[in-house]
Parts: C-alpha cells; sequence; structure tokens
C-alpha cells in the first residue's frame, strides 16, 4: 500500500511590540538581563488586576494576517480558555478563536518546485490567525521549579494551517515562508532559537487516494528548530504506517521528541477533546472594525517576499542567493543600492552577500564559510577568550543547556560570539573552547 502524510502546523510568533500585550510591562523576554524584571499585577495574574488591550499587537497581528491572504474580520472577541498549568497562575489564557483576527488564509509554496504543473498543488491553505497572551515560563533546576513572568503577557500570534501539507520539505518551507514574511513587515524577529517563533505539528497518514481526513492525529510538541521537526515528522511518519501495516489502529496523542534516541514518546493520550470551558473575557469588550479599515490594511502592506523573490529572480539569482536576500533587508537594501550603482545582478549579489557582516539566518552560514577562508580571523586562543567567558557568563541557561547535552544551545553560544566578533572568531574553534571551558 501507498501512504499519504496528512501534517498540519500551528506557527506561534512573538509580536516585536513595545510593551506586552495586556499591560505597559516592557516586551523583551530574551534579552531582560533578569527574572522576573518586566512584571506588574495583569501579567502576574494577580485578581482583580484590569487587562487593557494593546493596539499595537492587534495591528501588527492584523498586517500579518493580511499578508498571509487571510480574511481580517471585522470583530474581535477575547475570551478566557480556561485550564491549570504552574506557568498560567490565573488559571486561563486570553485569546479569540472564536472570532480570530483573520480566517482563511494561504501561503503559496509553488516557487519551491521546478516543476509548477497544477497536478502538483503547493497551495497550504490556513484555518485561522489569532493573537493571545504568551505564557509565564517554568525552569527546573536542582530538584526546584522556578517561573519567570517576563514572558508573561508577551503578545502571541498564533497562526493555523489546514492539514494540507503532505511532505517534510513542504512543513519546513511553509515555515520559512511565514518567518520571512514576518520579517518582512517587521512585527516579529521570528527566531526559532530566541523562542519567538514556536512550531507545533499534527501528524496522520493515510492511503494515497483517500480524500477523508484520519480520524486521530498525533501532536508534536515545543518544535523548537527545524532539524527538530524534519527528524521528529518524519519519525512519527515511519512509526504510523508502521502500525498501520500491522492491521492496528492509531490513537490520538501528544508525543515529544528525543533528540539523542531520534524517537518520539507518547506524552499524554487524548480520549477525549480538551474542554477548555471557553466564555468571554468580561474586562475586554468586543471591538469592531469597519470594512474600509480592514481593507486598507492589505493595500499599505510593504512588498512581501513573493514579489520580490520573483523580482529577484527575473535579476536571473539563484535560489540559494534568492533565499539569503530575502531574508535579510539589510543586505537587499545594500544589493539594489549596488545595482543602481551599475553593477550587475551576480556582481551585487556576490558582494553584498560575501562581505556582509549582518546577521540572517542562512546569510550567516556563508559568511562563516567566507570567512573562515579569509585570513582575518580571530583564531588565537588568547582573542577569543575572553569573548567567550563573557558570553558564557551573560547566557548561564545556555550553558547548563550545553552541559545537559543540548547541541542547539552550544550553537546559540557560537552565535552571540560571532555577533561579537562581527563574524571574525573562527566557529570551529570557538566551539571547541566552548566545550573544553564547559567540561
Ligand atoms: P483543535 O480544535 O483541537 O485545536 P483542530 O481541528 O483545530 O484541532 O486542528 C488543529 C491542527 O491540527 C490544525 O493545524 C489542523 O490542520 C491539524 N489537523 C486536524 N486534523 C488533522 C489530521 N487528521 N491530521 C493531521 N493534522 C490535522
Ligand atoms: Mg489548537
Ligand atoms: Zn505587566
Amino acid at each position: 500500500m501507498e501512504y499519504e502524510f496528512v501534517l498540519g502546523l500551528e506557527v506561534h510568533l512573538q509580536l516585536n511590540t513595545k510593551t506586552k500585550i495586556f499591560c505597559w510591562c516592557k516586551n523583551d523576554p530574551f534579552y531582560a538581563k533578569e527574572p522576573n524584571i518586566n512584571v506588574c499585577p495583569v501579567c502576574l495574574g494577580l485578581p482583580g488586576a484590569l487587562p487593557v488591550l494593546n493596539k499595537e499587537a492587534v495591528n501588527k497581528s492584523q498586517q500579518m494576517a493580511a499578508a498571509l491572504n487571510s480574511e481580517v474580520q471585522g470583530k474581535i472577541i477575547f475570551e478566557r480558555k480556561n485550564y491549570f498549568y504552574p506557568d498560567l497562575p490565573k488559571g486561563y489564557q486570553i485569546t479569540c478563536p472564536h472570532y480570530p483576527i483573520g480566517k482563511a488564509g494561504a501561503v503559496d509554496l509553488t516557487y519551491f518546485y521546478d516543476d509548477k504543473s497544477s497536478e502538483k498543488n503547493h497551495i497550504i491553505r490556513l484555518r485561522e490567525v489569532h493573537l493571545e497572551e504568551d505564557t509565564a515560563k517554568s525552569m527546573h533546576k536542582n530538584d526546584k521549579t522556578y517561573i519567570d513572568f517576563n514572558k508573561s503577557g508577551v503578545p502571541l500570534l498564533e497562526i493555523v494551517s489546514e492539514p494540507d501539507i503532505r511532505s517534510v520539505d513542504d512543513a519546513v518551507e511553509f515555515c520559512k515562508e511565514i518567518q520571512r514574511i514576518a520579517r518582512t513587515l517587521e512585527v516579529s524577529e521570528a527566531d526559532m532559537e530566541k523562542g519567538n517563533m514556536r512550531l507545533e505539528a499534527n501528524v496522520s497518514v493515510r492511503v494515497k487516494g483517500d480524500t477523508k481526513l484520519p480520524d486521530y492525529r498525533v501532536e508534536l510538541k515545543n518544535i523548537n528548530s527545524y532539524g527538530f521537526m524534519k527528524k521528529a515528522v518524519s519519525y512519527e511518519l515511519r512509526r504510523q504506517v508502521l502500525v498501520l501495516e500491522n492491521g492496528e489502529k492509531l490513537h490520538q496523542e501528544t508525543r515529544g521528541f528525543n533528540e539523542s534516541t531520534g524517537e518520539t514518546f507518547v506524552q499524554r493520550s487524548k480520549e477525549e477533546a480538551d474542554d477548555y470551558r471557553y466564555f468571554p473575557e468580561p474586562d475586554i469588550p468586543p471591538f469592531e472594525f469597519d470594512l474600509g479599515e480592514t481593507r486598507n490594511i492589505t493595500t499599505l502592506l510593504p512588498e512581501l517576499p513573493k514579489k520580490m523573490r520573483a523580482d529577484l529572480q527575473k535579476d536571473g539569482l539563484n535560489t540559494q542567493y534568492v533565499n539569503i536576500l530575502l531574508e535579510n533587508s539589510e543586505l537587499r537594501r545594500k544589493y539594489k543600492e549596488l545595482i543602481s550603482a551599475g553593477y550587475s545582478s551576480s556582481e551585487s549579489a556576490k558582494c553584498v552577500i560575501n562581505v556582509s557582516k549582518y546577521k540572517g539566518l542562512s546569510a550567516d552560514k556563508i559568511i562563516n564559510e567566507e570567512k573562515s577562508k579569509s585570513s582575518s580571523l580571530l583564531e588565537s586562543d588568547n582573542d577569543l577568550s575572553p569573548i567567550i567567558d563573557a558570553v558564557l557568563k551573560e547566557n548561564p541557561e545556555a550553558v547548563e543547556d550545553v552541559k545537559k547535552g543540548n547541541e542547539n544551545a552550544i550553537k546559540f553560544l557560537i552565535g552571540n560570539v560571532m555577533r561579537r566578533t562581527s563574524g571574525k572568531a573562527d566557529p570551529r574553534k570557538t566551539s571547541k573552547l566552548i566545550r573544553k571551558k564547559l567540561s
């Protein structure tokens, strides 16, 4: 039998508003120097504290929804989603799933494929885009649990896809395109390492040709990198196909992924749907927008990745260069400057990409590779050591994670050293030194 993969994604983006969603506390969870400094009665969830909706959060959500071809709604109603969790002491999360920011929508991934025939449909439909508050963060150390409320009340945009995704490649590309759109609009850093972009995947399989949705789905939570997603989702597919081939049934459940064994494991089985007892938030009135207002949002959007991509492709650049330029507005500006100064598109692209010290996901990689070839590298232990010491001191959490064997944490530390040295540190050397210092 041939099987087909049915996957729906939920992408969470922390919006980069100046203040939190329902109070005036600074929205700065990643860079805050200490835990629990950006807090007040509202975001601590003290009884009787009154939330006030942040207009910037709504505006940025509406822009993002419009850019995702979602229908920006004329009415938003916030509700309480009731559940108990230590990082949510008030016992409910304020969210708007039933009267969301945007309904429907689509992310078109056709550009990712050479074969553009209509048979291969890579348009991923969206179900909705809604806005909610982020929870606090719990940390477990020395048999104790600590809670940091700097993240509590950060505006979180949730983008929910239909289960239209049919391959792991499309899943990754779907998230990358959302990331590019968010960065283009400058509504979120959308950086998974900093936790301001987080993913949940819902996975099921069916016999190829079936049109009905499988009557179960497996939820994979806390996905914090594309590598993680690829491994976890691929494993889950193989596992589910084997179960079906054995003539057994699959169940609705939440599974985690163990990076060291490369396997998923049951965290929670879900016999029945969760009942969150939603009811309208009594302290926030419903919001209404007129049609003119919501239409205007779309017309005022800046140029989006789709259009930029088409233009860069017309310039004759290869996909790798196009993607680097798409991910980094600073590089794109430089590129355009060089073009208008009379350089050819390939000269301009090579130039800005190879000499750039700006950050940007895959740009960093390319740049580091370029740099490791050049002789201006900071290679000696004497040059690197004090910089690494400073970075380790400023990031005790990442240090703990490295000690626990988390490879992402070491990448994060190396990234920090790179930024401080404008990319001049030798990444291999840096990695070695960090490991040596921590062992
Ligand atoms: P809930 O209301 O419990 O959050 P939804 O039906 O809204 O569940 O779906 C949540 C996510 O799961 C969506 O992204 C959706 O695309 C995805 N999903 C729903 N059914 C399936 C399925 N059978 N297989 C894979 N993903 C699914
Ligand atoms: Mg959901
Ligand atoms: Zn607050």
